[in-house]
């Protein structure tokens, strides 16, 4: 990540270009270039080794005028108070532009958890959970897994606040362990959602699935589980990478075989099979490939990356990987690509799901829950599809333009308090 990217001005910036080709109402668009809450926490944990350290974590709440505020708690040694705002930005959106009735939010600890025992793991989320348990809840905000958090964090999330409140409080977190309240098919959601808007996008130019050759970058849920799915469908996953580098190979890569070597704590750089070639993390970006999907973290596609893809679709799977002004040179190339507030939407619509089996206390199949997820996303994707020819725009610009449309509507009706 370059050192001047700040993802909080990249996402502001988008808004308002939005803003412009969708002739959104300005007065109420001021609110939302601003959250509604930012929570700063300072957590001392008692180490394995008898010292104390204090992590720094957050909470920004962006927007709660559709629903609950809405998002995930990352661990990452490089979190910031503004990269929590632009996730948070983002939530809305990606709540809005499919329309569950959800706001915006994120967490984050600034800590590398891989450098943690489980022990101070646990406890570094519950001392944060603790921190910031009088602005979450069922009904106000509910924090979800992210970047290196998981269902067991989220256990500890929940174990920590129903303590708390003196009873159990499922609704409270989202990605929980199917024994403690979580969705059948939540896990590989977003994996799912990368592979639904895939398959909508190609159908577009009456293409399939079949024999499309996919290109990864990240292999952690969302890119793992995209992996997984694209294979189990017939498309032709050619490279794949985690932190530690990529792997290549032209016939397609045993999907299955790599993601569960990661998953046993193997590194891509370790992993060998017939055939594959290791290349780094930036060939992997622009490897030669049909559908490139960026799955690790913010600020990926850069301006030079943009002019060496040799891609001809991008689907985003983690939460803004291409830099703002990538995006021109993208569109200048004819490379289409759809936005992370709609492509990796899937986690958050199940996380709804989730909350809502919570609520009423029942457990859906998954056969339902996939199929409920594939109909919000397809009537979703065809409201960007209109958009994109009534504003003559790309489909980044087309799901902005629906979002803040729908959350500016909200804004004018309540007005603003008092
Ligand atoms: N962290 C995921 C995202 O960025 C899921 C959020 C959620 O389920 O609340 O969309």
């Amino acid at each position: 990540m370059s050192s001047t990217y700040d993802p909080y001005e990249n996402v502001v910036a988008v808004m308002e270009k939005a803003v412009e080709i969708g002739n959104i109402d300005k007065r109420m668009f001021e609110i939302l270039k601003n959250p509604q809450r930012e929570t700063k926490v300072y957590l001392p944990v008692e180490m394995d080794d008898g010292t104390v350290k204090v992590f720094e974590g957050y909470r920004v709440q962006h927007s709660n005028i559709r629903g609950p505020f809405k998002g995930g708690i990352r661990f990452h040694k490089d979190v910031n108070l503004n990269e929590v705002k632009a996730l948070a930005t983002w939530m809305s959106l990606k709540c809005a532009v499919v329309n569950i009735p959800f706001g915006g939010a994120k967490g984050g600890i600034k800590v590398d958890p891989s450098t943690l025992s489980k022990r101070e793991l646990c406890a570094l989320t519950r001392r944060y959970t603790f921190a910031i348990a009088p602005i979450i809840g069922a009904d106000t905000d509910i924090p979800a897994p992210d970047v290196n958090t998981n269902a067991q964090i989220m256990t500890w999330v929940l174990d920590t606040y129903s303590q708390l409140k003196g009873k159990p409080c499922p609704g409270v977190v989202t990605g929980k362990p199917l024994e403690l309240g979580g969705s059948k098919g939540r896990p590989s959601a977003t994996g799912r959602g990368i592979v639904i808007s895939t398959k909508l996008l190609l159908d577009q130019d009456n293409k399939k699935l079949t024999g499309t050759r996919i290109a990864i970058q990240g292999c952690g849920n969302v890119g793992g589980n995209a992996a997984r799915i694209f294979a189990h469908r017939d498309a032709v996953v050619v490279a794949l990478s985690d932190v530690s580098g990529g792997v290549y190979k032209a016939s397609g890569l045993d999907a299955d075989k790599i993601t569960a070597f990661v998953e046993n704590g193997g590194l891509i750089k370790d992993y060998n099979d017939e055939g594959v070639v290791h290349i780094s993390n930036e060939e992997v970006l622009v490897c030669d490939c049909d559908v490139l999907v960026p799955a690790a973290l913010e600020n990926q596609i850069t301006k030079e990356v943009a002019k060496a893809l040799k891609c001809s679709y991008i689907v985003e799977g983690a939460n803004g990987p291409t830099a703002e002004d990538a995006d021109s040179i993208i569109e200048e190339r004819n490379i289409k690509l759809i936005p992370d507030i709609f492509s990796n939407s899937g986690g958050v619509i199940v996380s709804y799901f989730e909350w809502v089996q919570n609520i009423q206390e029942i457990a859906w199949e998954k056969p339902q829950v996939n199929e409920m997820l594939e109909t919000i996303m397809t009537k979703a994707f065809e409201e960007m599809v209109e958009e994109t020819e009534r504003s003559n725009c790309t489909f980044r610009m087309a799901a902005y333009i629906i979002a803040l449309r729908r959350l500016i509507h909200t804004e004018e009706i309540k007005g603003i308090f008092p």
